[in-house]
């Protein structure tokens, strides 16, 4: 521990910065992955102090948080320890125990975004049912509990169908797509078959995914950032372009969903809103996360306030920052692992040797303790006077890896 806690029940709630001033602020996260990094590196140009509680000594928060605990934030027993010497709580991830977060919040401890955010948002499925029920578009879902259930949701929605696990996904591990009633068994078992929980979605024939990063203070004032469009490459996002390119009247419906989606749940904080444009000019909610999300990372260098920034102004209590772009361009390049142990890292940071050589281009390296194929090692944003050029800059930067990246 750098610097002296504070462990003062009492202070649960406290966020009023004209009694304890900024500096007085320890935002807790739960997680300690790369968002936790980011909003670490955030937190240090605003005088605000992060602690993250996460179960790896040598998490990519821990060299840069003014303090990391290490336990699992799984854990009732250390998530209400942690709870003790923060004042106030959120997550960079929301696969934590939303029973805890509930009982510490009627205890006074004050959770942002509410633990009913956190409760409806870690199960896909009850998500769905939540937006459902708040008139969101999305695509049609039911839950299934056998072969037979799968085999009348696929006579309903027809294939391919879209199985989903409805807990702990991330990276699409949670996903299997059947293309046929030969296939419904196999991608069940390959989802560990029904005993976590399975639902099915009609599969959502999208041109485009876009996504929508929208912030809520504490006073509930909400703004949204410009609409993106994400590229996934094997159910990963692997290149987000900023803004969209989408006309007007799309980019307003899918400001629209998205503020509207955000505005169904509880607490401050900065959303990641997942959205399908469909071919006849649909958009379907796709998921929604409660934290910094991927699709946002641009605005580091792209906007007026990071989605980082505005989280921790979201949480804190401080007035909102303009989300607008500040540059007319900007791509997202994750830096995927693409080799297990030392040559993924070699060729990792030949990628980032040569974005330092390209104009409006910078790198961002997570510090993972281990390279593994697939794994988010680290982003590469590029900004330019358009998408044009954008674009050109970054065929550049991969050009000696083959255009087959792009
Ligand atoms: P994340 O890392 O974003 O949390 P996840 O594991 O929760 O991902 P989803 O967002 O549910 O997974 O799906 C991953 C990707 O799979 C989507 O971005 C989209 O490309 C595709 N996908 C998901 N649902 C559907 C659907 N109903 N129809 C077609 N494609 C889909
Ligand atoms: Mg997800
Ligand atoms: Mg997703």
């Amino acid at each position: 521990c750098k610097a002296s806690l504070n462990t003062d029940h009492t202070s649960h709630g406290k966020h009023d910065l004209s009694v304890h001033g900024l500096s007085e602020m320890v935002v807790g996260v739960l997680g300690g992955g790369q968002l936790g990094r980011m909003l670490c590196q955030a937190a240090s140009q605003m005088a605000i102090k992060v602690m993250v509680l996460d179960p790896s000594e040598n998490c990519p928060a821990s060299a840069l948080a003014y303090h990391h605990m290490v336990g699992s934030f799984d854990d009732s027993s250390t998530v209400e320890e942690f709870a003790k010497r923060c004042g106030v709580l959120t997550v960079e991830i929301e696969h934590v125990d939303a029973e805890t977060l509930e009982r510490l919040e009627k205890q006074g401890v004050d959770c942002q975004p509410k633990a009913s955010t956190i409760r409806i948002i870690q199960d896909k499925y009850l998500q769905k049912v939540h937006f459902s029920q708040n008139d969101i578009p999305l695509p049609k879902f039911m839950q299934i509990n056998d072969l037979e259930g799968a085999k009348k949701a696929a006579n309903l929605f027809g294939y391919p169908l879209m199985i989903k696990s409805k807990r702990l996904a991330y990276d699409g591990r949670g996903n299997a797509v059947a293309r046929s009633e030969e296939e419904l068994s196999s991608a069940i078992s390959a989802l560990g078959g029904f005993s976590h929980g399975l639902y099915v979605e009609k599969w959502a024939p999208f041109v485009k995914e876009l996504a929508v990063i929208v912030a809520r203070g504490r006073d509930n004032s909400i703004v949204c950032y410009p609409v993106v469009e994400t590229i996934h490459r094997e159910n990963i996002c692997h290149i987000v372009k900023a803004p969209a390119d989408v006309p007007w009247k799309i980019r307003t419906l899918a400001t629209d969903v998205a503020y509207k989606a955000v505005s169904s749940l509880q607490g401050a904080g900065v959303f990641a809103v997942e959205l399908f444009l469909t071919g006849d000019g649909q958009v379907l909610l796709n998921e929604v996360a409660p934290r910094p999300h991927n699709s946002g990372h641009h605005t580091i260098e792209s906007c007026y306030t990071s989605q980082f920034e505005q989280h921790l102004r979201a949480v804190v209590g401080l007035p909102l920052g303009d989300p607008s772009m500040k540059t007319p361009s900007a791509i997202m390049y994750n830096l995927l692992g693409e080799e297990e142990g030392e040559p993924g890292f070699i060729l990792a940071h030949q990628l980032i040797a040569r974005a330092l050589g390209i104009s409006g281009a910078t790198a961002h390296w997570y510090d993972k303790p281990e390279m593994r194929k697939q794994r988010k090692m680290g982003h590469i944003t590029i900004v330019g006077p358009s998408m044009g050029v954008v674009e050109a800059r970054l065929k550049s930067m991969l050009n000696e890896e083959g255009s087959d990246k792009l």
